[in-house]
Order: C-alpha cells, then sequence, then structure tokens
C-alpha cells in the first residue's frame, strides 16, 4: 500500500511539470516551428507561463537543462529561458565559437517602415522590450559582443531618431531605438540570414479613421463557445460576433478599413488568427470578448494590453466605454498573456465588454441597443486616441 501510494505521488509529482529535471546534458539546437518564444520560467496560469520574447526560427540556442516539455536555454552566462522541446530541434555537429560579434549597423527606410539591420556572426537569440516616455525600443542580443564601429543612420529613417549601443554584460549586447513620437506603433524582429532585422512600423502621416486598417477580432466560435450567460444560456461566441460586427459597421461608416478574423460561426485558431492579422498588414487590432467571474457580483468593462508602448490605445478605449450607461469600471489591464496581445507587431487591444456571470452585465449583452452603444464608444476611443498621437518625444 505505502509503496502503491509513493509510485502515484511520483507519479503525480512528474506529471505536474513541476521543477522535476529529468535530464541533464547540453544540447545545441536552433529554434524551429510557428511561433516559437521564450518563458522566464516555469510558472503557469490559465493562459500560460510569463513570456519573454517570440523568436524568429533557426536561432542557435543552447539547452543546458530539461523538464517535461521545455529546455531551459542558457541565453548568455546570467540569464536562462524556457524553450517548448516541440521549437527545439537538435544540431548534431556545429562548431561553436567562443563569443560571436556583432558589425556594422544600417539604418534606413522604405516607404512605410524604418529598418535597423545588424551583422552578426550567427543567429542569436535575443528579447526586446517597449519604454516610454521617452519611446524607446530595447533589443537585447545574447551571446554578442561588440565589433560595431560603423553605424549608418539614412534620412529614409523617419521614424528612428536615434540608435545607439551598449555592451551590458559581457555577452549580452544591447541595442537602443529611440522613436519621434510618443506612440509605438509595433515592430518586428527578424533574421536573414545572420542578419539581425527590426522592423519598425511608422506612425502614419494621416492619423484620420479613414486612412485606418483595423483589425476586429470576434472572440471565440465553432467548437470554442467561451462563458456562458448566468441566468440565460447565452454564449459568449455569439454575443462576440454580434457586437463585432457593430463595431465593424460603425467604423466602415467612419470610412475605416476593417479586416474581420471571423464573420460566421467558426473556430480559428489563437494562432491562425495571429497570422492572418499580421499577414493583413493593419494599423491595429481589437479583440472582443465577454468576461467572467466565480464571484457573481464582478462586473463591468475592461481592456488589456501586455506592452506599454501598446497602452494608450487600451486606455482610450476603457475611458470611453465606462460611459455607457451602467457599465462600471473594471480597470485597464497591463502584462496581460492574451494570445493576441502577444505580438510587438501592432498596438492591440483585449476589450473584455461585460460580464456574462453578472446579470446587471448579462442584461446590457443581450441588448442589441447596448451592442451599438459599445460600439459607438470603442469608436470614440479610437478618435480619442489617434488624436492623442500626434506628440512628440521632446
Ligand atoms: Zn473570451
Amino acid at each position: 500500500m505505502i509503496r502503491m501510494l509513493l509510485a502515484i505521488c511520483l507519479f503525480f509529482s512528474l506529471s505536474t511539470e513541476a521543477q522535476t529535471l529529468v535530464e541533464s546534458k547540453i544540447l545545441f539546437g536552433r529554434t524551429i516551428g510557428r511561433q516559437p518564444y521564450l518563458d522566464y520560467g516555469l510558472g503557469s496560469d490559465r493562459l500560460g507561463g510569463a513570456k519573454m520574447t517570440y523568436l524568429d526560427t533557426g536561432i542557435l540556442v543552447q539547452a543546458v537543462d530539461s523538464t517535461i516539455g521545455r529546455y531551459k536555454i542558457q541565453l548568455s552566462k546570467n540569464r536562462t529561458a524556457w524553450l517548448q522541446k516541440a521549437n527545439f530541434q537538435k544540431v548534431n555537429s556545429i562548431k561553436i565559437e567562443p563569443y560571436y560579434l556583432t558589425s556594422s549597423f544600417l539604418i534606413n527606410g522604405d516607404d512605410k517602415y524604418d529598418l535597423v539591420s545588424i551583422n552578426l556572426d550567427e543567429k542569436l537569440p535575443y528579447t526586446s522590450i517597449q519604454q516610454i516616455n521617452p519611446s524607446r525600443i530595447v533589443v537585447d542580443i545574447f551571446g554578442a559582443t561588440s565589433n560595431t564601429n560603423w553605424v549608418t543612420h539614412r534620412t529614409s529613417a523617419k521614424e528612428i531618431k536615434n540608435v545607439y549601443h551598449e555592451q551590458v554584460e559581457d555577452d549580452v549586447f544591447r541595442v537602443i531605438i529611440e522613436l519621434k513620437h510618443k506612440q509605438h506603433w509595433g515592430y518586428s524582429i527578424y533574421y536573414e540570414g545572420k542578419k539581425l532585422f527590426i522592423k519598425v512600423k511608422r506612425q502614419p502621416e494621416d492619423l484620420s479613421l479613414e486612412n485606418m486598417k483595423i483589425a476586429i477580432d470576434a472572440g471565440h466560435g465553432g467548437n470554442n463557445p467561451g462563458a456562458s450567460g448566468i441566468s440565460t444560456k447565452i454564449v459568449e461566441k455569439n454575443y462576440t460576433l454580434l457586437i463585432a460586427n457593430q463595431i465593424e459597421k460603425a467604423l466602415m461608416e467612419k470610412e475605416a478599413i476593417v479586416f474581420m478574423t471571423r464573420r460566421s460561426d467558426n473556430n480559428y485558431s489563437m494562432l491562425e488568427r495571429e497570422e492572418r492579422i499580421r499577414d493583413e498588414n493593419v494599423d491595429f487590432l481589437i479583440s472582443v470578448h465577454l468576461n467572467s467571474s466565480v464571484r457573481e457580483e464582478v462586473k463591468g468593462v475592461s481592456t488589456y494590453y501586455r506592452y506599454i508602448g501598446f497602452r494608450p490605445l487600451t486606455k482610450y478605449i476603457q475611458e470611453s466605454m465606462i460611459k455607457i450607461d451602467g457599465l462600471e469600471d473594471f480597470g485597464n489591464i497591463g502584462s496581460f498573456n492574451f494570445a493576441l496581445s502577444g505580438p510587438t507587431d501592432y498596438p492591440n487591444c483585449l476589450l473584455e465588454v461585460a460580464f456574462l456571470s453578472n446579470r446587471d452585465d448579462e442584461k446590457l449583452i443581450l441588448s442589441p441597443e447596448f451592442h451599438k452603444q459599445v460600439a459607438k464608444q470603442v469608436v470614440e476611443g479610437i478618435k480619442d486616441w489617434l488624436k492623442s498621437c500626434k506628440e512628440e518625444n521632446d
């Protein structure tokens, strides 16, 4: 009996992906698959662990330890992160250099984007953060040591004010990109060969709604119904679509271009939604959901962002939404781990309109008039946000 209990305990401790390390051997590999990403640690919640960064594929990584499903990656002497095993492909014969060097930079632009390109010896892992006041993108390249003695900044770069760099540790090379405008419009980091590109979206010159291309995402769909009502059996997926349709209509009345991630009752995965939004080159995204809580009394509207540089869109929409009669302010929430808040490519806002688990909110959600009010206030919020974007950094 005791032996059996022990066996059961052991089984559970292994299967909970706790700190149990089941292998221990250094492996070199490259990132593969759709959207590899690094987690800071082994923490987790309903929407997964806290992500450090998404990565391009083909990046050289060193796995120094392993747990169920994930490798511990040594990024630099003092930094580690966790990578899904499905995103790791072992390389058998590779000559590992004791250090990798950076080389010259070029900062230039095309008709829509500014580009920072950095010559490297190898496809190395990186992470990035957005800073505000002044707005900057800070990129750390792991395993890189500076040999950069030539930085060319062309006038074709319109949004990037300055680029400079700093060797913050022996093997961590930091690139600081100062932006002209206070608002972040997004950026993508990727490799072409061994050259690292940071593609920075420029603030549109014309900030009127009719010049914007906006993605509207109706949450859930198909076999993924989402939350359901407390006193009726209405499901989230149907009402997110009804509200999203009204938002589309209100935006089109202002002559904005709208891309809807779904128009009918189908369930695209988060990854599919992200890829389709990215392919559409939208200026920003609003994802529409309805909230639910185990505490029936919790109610109100909330908006969510992941990156501080994208907060303003969510803040203006929240401030506009709470003008609706009967809709309380549940809050504007940051660092949120929602999949569609993950991309850095464009500003995005998760809008949790109201709580299906609250009786007052559920009544609002059932009302077609409320859907129209939501659409109107979303448009007002966007307009207020666009007005605020005119500000430049000092
Ligand atoms: Zn939802």
